[in-house]
């Protein structure tokens, strides 16, 4: 599809960062473009009405670049926008959850009231590599009662396997072989 073409044009590769052997796909590049910015979030729009067949309640967008497209995907949803953050960084009785990422160990947290027991949730992120984040967000979804419909990225890297990992069907703009 030309607009999935358009958007992965965009994307830079940064070898050996953050660490040596890492090849870093930086999206920043597409946020210089309003119209780059204006066909992902299309594209997802358009997604969601083909694979969620209910109202989407609550976007959930994980820190910190999922925080960059989940407020405007959820104002054009009509949703809530709902934020996982790390360890630390919320005011408020938290939810937690740990998780192994592709560079160490981390605790991610969600508000305790921010999602409703049966409110339809789509969970948000740039990209997923082995699924742990997303994973974590997950937990923190269900430990609320949510009803994950489900997870959208930006990138998959499809050889590391991360969506096999998710409780809810994945949607990856651009896969990554
Ligand atoms: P996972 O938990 O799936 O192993 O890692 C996914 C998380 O790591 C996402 O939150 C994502 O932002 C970050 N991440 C890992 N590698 C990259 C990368 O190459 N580019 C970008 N933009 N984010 C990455």
């Amino acid at each position: 599809m030309a607009d999935v073409a358009y958007i992965r044009s965009l994307l830079k590769e940064h070898p050996d960062f953050p660490k040596k052997g890492i090849v870093f796909l930086d999206i920043f590049p597409l946020f210089k473009q309003p119209r780059a910015v204006e066909t992902l979030l299309a594209h997802l729009v358009h997604h969601l009405a083909l694979s969620v067949d209910s109202q989407v309640d609550v976007v959930v967008g994980l820190d910190a670049r999922g925080f960059l497209f989940g407020p405007p995907l959820a104002l054009r949803l009509g949703a809530a926008f709902v934020p996982v953050r790390k360890r630390g960084k919320l005011p408020g009785e938290c939810v937690r959850a740990s998780y192994v990422k592709e560079y160490g160990e981390d605790i991610f947290e969600m508000q305790a009231d921010a999602i409703q027991p049966g409110q339809n949730v789509v969970v948000v992120d740039d990209l997923i590599a082995t699924g742990g984040s997303a994973s974590a967000a997950a937990e923190l979804v269900l430990k609320q009662g949510g009803t994950l419909r489900e997870f959208l990225f930006l990138i998959e890297l499809t050889f590391l396997g991360g969506t096999k990992k998710l409780p809810a069907p994945a949607y990856s703009m651009i896969k990554i072989d």
